[in-house]
């Protein structure tokens, strides 16, 4: 919703100073679909509203439920063609979490994400954003069939489409109004952002979010396999990423996430796991330090998922080391609306 837009409207129209705020709450609070349904609302204003401009930026073409209605994948179209898509999971009972897209496409290409090989059309808005919240709060408001009790989304992750540092002031623009009390109201600590490895956005997010969750998708220990996989790799490091981390917990105390997509052979092995380990205690502030070890969900690239043996003893080996480590259940793979899945 362009609330901009929104408010000139309603200067031009002499509304008094509370119609604002009115709105805000209808729209953001109560989700309403649209404008018809704000019943506080005189008839002319409410007809004017709807021929005026619209809640949400884009139209919505499909929505995918998985059979165990745990996972939701909706195709978006924007209003210049371009289509994107986002995610709604719920991981633990009546809990939802949005999974956003950022961009349309990726330019980063990594090699096993069906996003980077469908290459890169542009940024979107900080609106496009957060109507991908707005959407799912409508839509799991309007789906009572699925007797969702607590049918209200709790958090945001950007982990769809796109590179949120590549697209840093859209994407701050969004996360700032996620956490506005007068709009979305979300906890900072209920909002997380996933970068490939971009050290100028993890020092930004450091200063300007130190509250907001932060995961890095790592994903190897050496950099020889980073950037045969990770072209992003043979710009950003691992060094330069060890020394952004560095720099980061100087100013946030929030634990970062460091994620692993297990790949069949090709970072899975023993050494493979003495080399993460390395790599994580070189950080320092093993405390504050999480990997996650993701499974791999197929797409038309050349990997396999790890096995769950494999899995397992990569798991035991870092627990051994003293690392703090989980493996994370994937939702969503039924509906190609897993990580890594989302292609539009
Ligand atoms: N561009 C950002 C955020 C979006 S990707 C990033 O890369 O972090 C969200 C997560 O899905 C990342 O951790 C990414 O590495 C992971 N991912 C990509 N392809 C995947 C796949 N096929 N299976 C499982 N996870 C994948
Ligand atoms: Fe882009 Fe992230 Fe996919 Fe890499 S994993 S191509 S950075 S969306």
């Amino acid at each position: 919703m362009n609330i901009t837009k929104l408010e000139k409207f309603l200067g031009e129209n002499g509304q008094p100073k509370f119609r604002l705020e009115q709105l805000k709450k209808a729209i953001f609070k109560e989700a309403v679909a649209s404008f018809s349904e704000i019943s506080t609302l005189s008839k002319d204003l409410r007809d004017e509203l709807e021929k005026e401009m619209k809640i949400l930026s884009f139209s919505v073409e499909k929505v995918l439920v998985a059979k165990d209605k745990k996972s939701m994948k909706a195709l978006l179209k924007l209003n210049d063609g371009n289509l994107i898509e986002t995610v709604l999971l719920s991981p633990l009972e009546n809990t939802w979490s949005v999974c956003v897209s950022s961009q349309v496409g990726c330019p980063l290409g990594c090699e096993f994400c069906s996003t980077g090989r469908s290459g890169f059309k542009r940024n979107l808005t900080a609106e496009e954003i957060t109507d991908q919240v707005l959407f799912w709060k409508q839509w799991l408001k309007n789906n009572f069939e699925f007797k969702i009790k607590n049918y209200d989304v709790s958090k945001v992750v950007y982990m769809g489409m796109g590179e949120p540092f590549l697209n840093w002031e859209q994407v701050k623009k969004s996360l700032t109004d996620l956490t506005d009390p007068k709009l979305f109201g979300f906890g900072a600590r209920s909002l997380s952002v996933s970068t490939a490895g971009i050290p100028e956005g993890i020092a930004k997010m450091a200063e300007d979010f130190p509250q907001i969750n932060l995961a890095l998708s790592l994903h190897f220990g050496v950099d020889e396999k980073r950037s045969a996989c990770m072209p992003i790799n043979r710009q950003y490091d691992l060094t330069e990423l060890r020394e952004a981390l560095q720099k980061y917990f100087k100013l946030s105390n929030r634990q970062v996430f460091l994620e692993y997509v297990m790949l069949d052979g090709i970072n899975d092995s023993q050494k493979d796991a003495e080399a993460l380990a390395r790599f994580v205690k070189s950080i320092g502030k093993l405390q504050l330090l999480h990997i996650n070890l993701i499974r791999y969900n197929a797409t038309d690239a050349k990997f396999k998922a790890s096995s769950k043996e494999h899995t397992l003893k990569l798991k035991n080996y870092l627990l051994d080391q003293n690392l703090s480590v989980t493996i994370r259940k994937s939702l969503g793979e039924e509906i190609q609306g897993a990580c890594g899945q989302l292609a539009a």
